[in-house]
C-alpha cells in the first residue's frame, strides 16, 4: 500500500496541468469544452524549426549529448544574453545549462540554491509551481501579495518589508503568469538592486519576455547591477510555440551551472538531442523567428482586445489588462464574500458552461480565475460570452 514519502507528503498536483487533463478527459467523453486552462500556444511550431529538427534527426541527433546541452545552443543562448547584459563579465556558454523545459530549470535552480531554514520571497500571485518547487527544496515560501490596482506587481519596498535574516532568494517573473503584468525597467532595477544589496539570489523567469503588446519587456540582464547572484531562466516553449519539445535553460554563475549540471546528470541527463537542435534553429535563424513571433504576438493581441471588449459588456467584471504573456486575470463573482470564489466560479464554468479556466487559489489568490487566451480567436470570444453569462447567473 502506497504512502507518500516525507519528500512529497505536502505536494499538491499542478492545478494548471490538472485543469487541462480534466478538459481533455471531458472532451474525450464527448463534451465540447473550450480549454482556456493551461497556457499553451495553439499555433504549430514554425516550419523552419520543424525542418531543422527533421534534418538534425537524419544527421544523427539521436544520441546522448553533453549533460548541460550542445555547445552551439549554449553559445547562442549566451550570445542572446549578451545583447542585454553590458557588463565586462560577458556571458559565456559555460554559464548556460540546457534542460528539459524551463520548469526543470526553475526546479534545478531552487533545489541547488535553497534549503531548510531559508526563506524565499515569491511575489503573489505567481505561477503555481514556484510555491511547490521552493517547498520541495525544504525552504519556506514567503508570499508577498501584490496590489491588484497595479496588476499585482510588487515593489522593492514591499519585498524589503517581508525580508528577514533568513531570506535567501526571490522568484521574479515578468511578464507574469498569471497576471500578464510587465515590470518596467525601473521597477525591475529597483528590485534587483535591493536583492544585490542584500545578497539574495534572484531567479528571474523570463519565459514570456517576447510575448508583449507594447514596449519590449526588460530582462534582468538589462538592469541588474551584478550577475553574481542572478539566475535567468528562459526557454523556447511559449514564444516559439514549442511546448512539447521541452527545452529550457538557466544562465547563472559558472559554479552554480556546474552544480545544476551534476544534479541533472543524476535525474534527467541531457534534454532530447533533436529538441536541442530545434531550439538552436529557433535562436539562430533570427529573421524567420522574428517574423513568426511577431505574427503570433499580433494574434494574441487581437484575442486579448476582443476578449476584454466582451468582458467589459458587464461593468461588474473586474479584469486585469495584460501587457504581456497570454492570460486574463478575472475577479470571480462573490469575491470577498464567498470562500474560494475562484474555485466556485471555475467549477461553475466547467460544469455548466463548458469552459475550462484555472482557479486563482493555484496562484494563492483564491478570489480570482486565470483564463488563457492562447486559443483560437472564435473559441476565446465564445468563452468570454459564456463567462459574461455565467458571471450574471
Ligand atoms: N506554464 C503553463 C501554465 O501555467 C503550462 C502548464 C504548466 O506547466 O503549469 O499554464
Amino acid at each position: 500500500m502506497f504512502s507518500p514519502s516525507a519528500n512529497i507528503a505536502q505536494l499538491r498536483e499542478s492545478a494548471t496541468i490538472a485543469v487541462s487533463q480534466r478538459a481533455r478527459a471531458l472532451k474525450a467523453a464527448g463534451r465540447h469544452i473550450i480549454d482556456l486552462g493551461a497556457g499553451e500556444p495553439d499555433f504549430d511550431t514554425p516550419e523552419f524549426i520543424r525542418v531543422a529538427a527533421q534534418r538534425a534527426i537524419d544527421a544523427g541527433a539521436t544520441r546522448y549529448t553533453a549533460m548541460e546541452g550542445i555547445l552551439p545552443l549554449r553559445e547562442a543562448i549566451a550570445a542572446e544574453a549578451n545583447e542585454s547584459w553590458t557588463g565586462t563579465d560577458r556571458v559565456t556558454a559555460g554559464e548556460v545549462v540546457v534542460s528539459t523545459g524551463s520548469k526543470q530549470s526553475l526546479f534545478n535552480s531552487c533545489f541547488a540554491l535553497f534549503g531548510s531554514g531559508d526563506e524565499v520571497l515569491i511575489p503573489t500571485p505567481s505561477w503555481t509551481s514556484y510555491y511547490e518547487m521552493v517547498a520541495l527544496s525544504k525552504a519556506t515560501v514567503v508570499a508577498v501579495m501584490g496590489d491588484p490596482a497595479v496588476g499585482f506587481k510588487v515593489t522593492a519596498a514591499m519585498l524589503a518589508a517581508h525580508a528577514t535574516a533568513r531570506t535567501r532568494g526571490l522568484m521574479l517573473n515578468s511578464p507574469s503568469n498569471p497576471t500578464g503584468s510587465v515590470y518596467s525597467a525601473d521597477e525591475l532595477r529597483a528590485v534587483l538592486t535591493l536583492a544585490a544589496e542584500r545578497g539574495w539570489w534572484v531567479i528571474s523567469d523570463e519565459i514570456y519576455r517576447r510575448i508583449v503588446y507594447g514596449a519590449p519587456a526588460a530582462s534582468a540582464f538589462d538592469v541588474s547591477p551584478t550577475r553574481d547572484n542572478l539566475v535567468v531562466v528562459n526557454g523556447v516553449a511559449k514564444a516559439y510555440a514549442m511546448t512539447g519539445w521541452r527545452i529550457g535553460w538557466t544562465i547563472s554563475p559558472a559554479p552554480l551551472a556546474k552544480a545544476m549540471t551534476a544534479l541533472q546528470s543524476h535525474t534527467t541527463s541531457n534534454a532530447a538531442a533533436v529538441s536541442q537542435h530545434a531550439a538552436l534553429a529557433a535562436l539562430t535563424m533570427r529573421a524567420e523567428a522574428d517574423v513568426a513571433i511577431a505574427s503570433m504576438v499580433a494574434q494574441f493581441a487581437k484575442r486579448r482586445d476582443a476578449a476584454i471588449a466582451i468582458l467589459h459588456q458587464d461593468p461588474r467584471i473586474e479584469v486585469l489588462r495584460p501587457d504581456g504573456a497570454f492570460y486574463l486575470y478575472i475577479r470571480a463573482p462573490g469575491a470577498g464574500t464567498v470562500a474560494d470564489a475562484g474555485t466556485v466560479f471555475a467549477t461553475q464554468l466547467l460544469e455548466k458552461a463548458d469552459v475550462a479556466v484555472v482557479p486563482g487559489s493555484a496562484f494563492l489568490t483564491p478570489d480570482w480565475v486565470r483564463v488563457s487566451y492562447a486559443a483560437e480567436q472564435s473559441q476565446v470570444e465564445e468563452a468570454m460570452r459564456r463567462i459574461v453569462t455565467a458571471y450574471g447567473a
